[in-house]
């Protein structure tokens, strides 16, 4: 509080301030402030407001006036909870930009950004955080809301605020917030499964040096054990922990010496919790030189970057963008700046974690939404004290509240999962990334294989730079990459389930030469559908318009959209036949047909299914880096980023359902992600073999992928873009409308699409109903709107949509109706 006389009269004005609420409504609102905290006001700052009845928010101050509201009397704000600004203006400012180019409300945008830590509601549900805590040390009115917590385990605000009798609490839960006593519950509680290594240390009866020197003599007729202890004795002069995969590798004496050693206790095994994602210890930073070529590309991108904002680095996989990135990345913070560095969620693995933090050690801060709530509200605030240099992180972290961003690397910028689907805002965080860029006259270097369409497009016409690597670091050579015909392979009877002879003779050769396979087949679950082969029945969602895929790790039938279970048929419900046949396979069946195959291998599983929870992504990598694991088979997780070095072989079990999906980018996402899962073969020492089973071995973009022929995808896919009026020549402006009674919806969608070609004529397409009709029983008709590049202006285009729409759907004529807007959708 301040003084009273601090506030000198001339300062006794009103004041009044416009607020940010983390809520979907249209507008800002005004709130009055009270004299005393006249001083304490600043653009950027939380306060607590009354919105609605009685429920409180946490608001951003966005603008500050002396005029009072016109149509409403401002209510007073009830507190404010920040000595500093949280956000800055330029937050601020992009938060402006994302919601009017991709036609949301800033309240959306808000919600994105701020980790729910940061921004406490009525609504907002607290627990404990630590089980002892020293209770000696809290307020009262602290420690009344922990004594309440330890009774009831969690607390939505307005209880605690019912608890003290008072109506704001928000300041009281921020300290206990920062002291670390209590955690917001998180809507969707992740299971908590830790990363477990297993480590090997010696008996400490041994340690002794004549104790070691007899225990020799003991080991003199088992040569591998002695094997295994010398290379520990050796190891531990370098490290503190010595990991049993370590171990193994070191000494090559195999797991039955090994396993004799513990035996006998003269080993002992511990396991341990790898909990934080990178360790602590200062690693000595690496020192590296670029190779010829990089060092090219490095003096390329640098001469492009005198005259254009944004340079695409086209580099084949394993080539060393990387290695690029990292110089230019040195020189960005020699002049003080900062540094983003985006890679899609799935990439931003401990490989490339640890990798920069060789080169930078600590000055990385990482930022992705596998972490925690508290913890992503501390990244934000080490990123407001400017305690990191680096930020590596997923999509969200665009929205962190930079200084100084001096470059903004998009890593793989062609993945699709930079595109925010749901909910609003819909961004895509690469081009948001170019925007951002602007606003701290930042570079920015986007880094691919397989650059999307867009993005070389514009390299065509000079907007981008492109800078090229064509070959792979150290002479690798590229994988060998061959087609095989399922249909032929099928004709002859050489098939075994749904591997082709040539592919059960690849994972038999890279296993006898112990070297690593990975299968990818784009398709989770045991078998897709279930179809009654008397009557044609087959089994669909009770909630969405899609049939359901069997399971067989939980033996029921799940809805991908909407997470429906169901019991496993037997018999027919609609004629009563036992003839039930199952169609098409997911990786679970892939897998489990391989196990039968070959009984001696050890195959794991990748897909979203066996990543659910927190770390077992991060897990299932470790064991393969480990070798614990032969044969990977995977959906398109497996394709990004990962670096292995001992993978020889790569299965693509059907290419097919990929190139005939309807959708525009369909031949450009198959290139991408063939070629992709493709570079993960032979990356460090040996050429990789790579077999895509198909039926139609004829398609022009899988003999583009085999010749590693980037600019003929381009070349052939760009005049298809062109003459059917996508993107890059057009914008996509894509409207979903749903309405949970299906004759509603055709009626109010017709109506909609009168009024909007009304106003934009050709350009409106549709309606139009989707590949999945229905979802959680809201049906779905979407209307697209196309808008051509030249000659009109896009923004007047997004204002008069807004505006129909505003007036649209509060009609009640169209009650139940839900638009959804997404601007290039992808
Ligand atoms: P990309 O990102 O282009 O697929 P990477 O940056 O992962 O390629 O590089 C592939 C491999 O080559 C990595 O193991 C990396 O450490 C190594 N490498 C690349 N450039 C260099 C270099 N200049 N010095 C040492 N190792 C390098
Ligand atoms: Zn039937
Ligand atoms: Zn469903």
């Amino acid at each position: 509080m301040l003084e009273f006389n601090e506030i000198s009269t001339a300062e006794r004005h009103t004041l009044f301030i416009e607020v940010v609420l983390p809520l979907s409504i249209s507008k800002t609102y005004t709130y009055r402030v009270p004299y005393e905290l006249n001083n304490a006001i600043a653009v950027g700052k939380r306060v607590v407001v009354q919105f609605g009845k009685s429920k409180l928010y946490t608001a951003i101050i966005y603008k500050i006036s002396d005029v009072p509201p016109q149509l409403y009397e401002a209510k007073y704000i009830l507190d404010i909870l920040d000595e500093q600004p949280i956000v800055t203006s330029l937050q601020l400012k992009l938060w402006e930009w994302m919601a009017e180019y991709y036609l949301c409300n800033i309240g959306e945008v808000m919600q994105a950004a701020l980790p729910a830590a940061l921004k406490l509601a009525s609504e907002t549900r607290i627990i404990l955080n630590q089980s002892n805590i020293d209770k000696s040390a809290l307020s009262d009115k602290e420690f009344l809301i922990v004594d309440a917590l330890e009774i009831k385990s969690e607390l939505r605000v307005s209880d605690i605020s019912k608890l003290l009798g008072q109506k704001t609490v928000f300041p009281i839960l921020k300290g206990l917030f920062d002291k670390g006593i209590v955690n917001i519950l998180e809507e969707i509680t992740q299971k908590y499964k830790p990363r477990i290594k297993s480590f090997i240390k010696l008996n400490e009866d041994y340690l002794a040096s004549e104790n070691l020197k007899a225990l020799f003599e003991i080991l003199n007729r088992a040569p591998k054990q002695q094997d295994a202890l010398l290379a520990y004795i050796k190891l531990r002069k370098e490290r503190a922990e010595i990991s049993k995969s370590d171990l193994l590798e070191h000494s090559g004496c195999g797991d039955s010496a090994l396993k004799a050693l513990l035996d006998k206790q003269i080993f002992l095994i511990y396991n341990k919790e790898l909990s934080r994602l990178f360790s602590e210890d200062d690693e000595e930073l690496q020192e590296f030189e670029l190779s010829k070529e990089q060092q090219d590309a490095f003096s390329q991108i640098e001469g492009h970057f005198n005259s254009r904002k944004v340079v695409l680095l086209h580099g084949i996989t394993s080539s060393g963008k990387t290695q690029v990135y990292v110089r230019l990345m040195e020189k960005v913070l020699a002049t003080g700046k900062q540094v983003l560095y985006l890679l899609p969620e799935i990439a931003l693995t401990t490989q490339i974690i640890e990798r920069l933090r060789k080169y930078f050690g600590s000055k990385v801060g990482v930022y992705h939404s596998k972490f925690n709530d508290n913890e992503r509200a501390e990244v934000w605030k080490k990123v407001l004290n400017g305690d990191y240099d680096i930020i590596l992180g997923a999509r969200s972290s665009i929205f962190l509240p930079f200084q100084s961003l001096g470059l903004i690397i998009v890593d793989e910028e062609h993945e699709t999962s930079f595109k925010q689907f749901d909910p609003a805002p819909r961004y895509h965080a690469r081009d948001t990334a170019i925007y951002l860029s602007g606003i701290f006259d930042a570079r920015v270097l986007l880094g691919s294989a397989t650059p999307s369409l867009e993005s070389y497009y514009n390299t065509k016409i000079g907007k981008y730079g492109l800078v090229e690597l064509t070959e792979r670091y150290g002479g690798v050579k590229v994988p060998e990459i061959k087609i095989v015909s399922i249909t032929e392979e099928t004709k002859g009877k050489t098939m075994q389930s749904h591997f082709t002879s040539v592919l059960i003779d690849q994972i038999k050769s890279a296993f006898s030469r112990k070297e690593q396979v990975i299968l990818f087949q784009n398709r989770r679950g045991y078998t897709p559908f279930i179809l009654c082969s008397t009557c044609g029945f087959s089994p669909k969602c009770i909630n969405c318009d899609v049939s359901l895929t069997y399971h067989k790790t939980t033996g029921k039938l799940h809805c991908h959209y909407c997470g429906y279970r169901n019991e496993v048929l037997h018999e027919c419900p609609a004629c009563g036949s036992a003839h039930i046949e199952q169609k098409g396979f997911g990786t679970e069946k892939i897998e489990d047909e391989l196990k039968l195959i070959f009984p001696e291998i050890k195959v794991s599983r990748m897909d979203l299914d066996s990543t659910r929870s927190r770390n077992s992504f991060q897990q299932l990598i470790d064991d393969f880096e480990d070798k614990k694991i032969d044969v990977m088979v995977g959906t398109q997780m497996v394709a990004k980023g990962l670096d292995f070095s001992n993978v020889s072989t790569i299965g693509i079990i059907s290419a097919d359902s990929m190139l005939n999906y309807p959708d525009f980018r369909a031949y450009e996402r198959s290139f991408q992600l063939l070629s992709q899962v493709a570079g993960r073969a032979g990356r460090r020492d040996k050429q990789g073999e790579v077999i895509i089973q198909a039926y139609d071995i004829k398609n022009r973009v899988l003999h583009q992928v085999v010749n590693h022929d980037y600019n003929a995808l381009f070349t052939s896919e760009i005049i298809e873009r062109k003459n059917f009026n996508y993107p890059p020549f057009y914008r996509l402006i894509q409207l979903d409308v749903k309405h949970k009674n299906i004759v509603r919806l055709e009626s109010i969608v017709k109506n909609l699409a009168a009024i909007l070609e009304k106003q934009f004529g050709e350009r409106i397409l549709g309606p139009e109903t989707p590949l999945v009709g229905r979802v959680r029983n809201y049906y779905i008709k979407t209307i697209l709107i196309k808008v051509e590049k030249e000659g009109v202006s896009i923004n007047k285009i997004k204002t008069a949509l807004s505006s129909i729409l505003r007036a649209f759907e509060p009609d009640t004529n169209n009650k139940g109706i839900v638009i959804q807007i997404d601007v290039d959708p992808y």
